[in-house]
């Protein structure tokens, strides 16, 4: 069995990849849901969905979340009502029919880790899909508005609100004292034969899961086992804030300051070719450097990348 710890995009290509050299069923994907968020009192899980939607092929080319041959009725509706202002956070008609039927669920009482299962059964996604707690985890940004101790905001004000275009001073994640990782996550991770950190964001993807529960302490008694995924080529996200952020939070945007971030976590980073002539210093920072093209534009070159990452370690 494999595990891998998962965002969205960045995740989603990879997962991609792996059920193309492995067999689905033998992979469990354990995804970030500190973006979780309760929007027009529907609870919302973007990496959960990216994910699923990817491996059923059903996500939208365009936007890279959300449902294909989408439409926007309800959202329309909603902007004219309000005069736009609860229209900032869009969400497709058919894609709302996921957020009503996960809302529903949860209110009879299901855990988000049954509800995940379902919405993966009814999509015939075979990787099994475990949210990382069944208790909410919320990710908390600091941002600079000019007030001496910034102001702190929740993970989609700022991410789509804000279209992330604004300094981050700290990242929390309330109620991660409490949160126990989901069912079945820490014993996937025990057994596994190989673990994979995917290329997510490491402060907002990543970050939540291996701050949940026991699960960073799990990935560290499997870490020669474990293989990470740089999210970070030639010093630069593909798409997204990571390189900023982890610049703004005092790391090192490139394979190197990912390497000194994973090391205690996994034995292996998988760098891309842009990145070779640093492979050096990754392998100085504590994880060897395998090199290869990281850059995920298809599904060939997610299965590529997943046939590496597979024998990698
Ligand atoms: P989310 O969709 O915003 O939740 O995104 P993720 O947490 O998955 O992280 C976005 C990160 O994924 C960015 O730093 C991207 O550079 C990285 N990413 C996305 N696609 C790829 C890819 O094809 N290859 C690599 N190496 N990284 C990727
Ligand atoms: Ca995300």
């Amino acid at each position: 069995m494999i595990v891998a710890l998962a965002g969205g995009v960045g995740a989603a290509r990879m997962l991609r990849g792996l059920v193309a050299v492995v067999p689905p069923e033998t992979i469990t994907a354990v995804v970030n849901t500190g973006d979780d968020t309760v929007m027009h009192g529907l609870h919302i899980s973007p990496d959960l969905d990216t994910v699923t939607y990817t491996l059923a092929g059903m996500i939208n080319p365009e936007t890279g979340w959300g449902l294909r041959d989408e439409t926007w009725s309800a959202m329309a509706e909603l902007r004219a009502y309000s005069e736009g202002r609860l229209a900032w956070f869009n969400l497709g008609d058919r894609d709302l029919g996921t957020h009503l039927y996960r809302t529903s669920r949860l209110s009879e009482g299901a855990s988000l880790s049954e509800v995940t299962h379902e919405i993966a059964r009814r999509w015939s996604v075979g990787v099994r899909l475990r949210p990382m707690s069944d208790q909410r985890v919320e990710t908390r940004v600091v941002i600079d508005d000019g007030a001496p101790e910034g102001r702190e905001i929740g993970f989609q004000e700022y991410f789509v609100g804000h279209h992330h275009d604004v300094a981050v001073r700290a990242v929390r994640f309330a109620g991660v004292e409490s949160a126990p990782a989901a069912p079945g996550v820490l014993g996937a991770i025990a057994s596994a034969e190989r673990i994979i950190i995917c290329p997510s964001n490491p402060i907002v993807s990543i970050g939540p899961i291996l701050a949940t529960g026991a699960i960073g302490d799990a990935v560290r008694a499997r870490r020669l086992d474990t293989v990470a995924v740089s999210p970070i080529i030639a010093g630069q996200a593909l798409k997204g804030p990571a390189d900023r952020m982890l610049t703004e939070l005092g790391h090192e945007a490139s394979v190197v300051g990912v390497a000194r971030m994973w090391a205690p976590y996994a034995a292996t980073l998988v760098i891309d070719e842009a990145d070779a002539g640093r492979a050096r210093e990754v392998e100085e920072a504590g994880m060897a450097a395998v090199v290869t093209p990281t850059v995920m534009t298809g599904p060939r070159e997610s299965a590529a990348l997943g046939g590496v990452v597979l024998g990698a370690a």
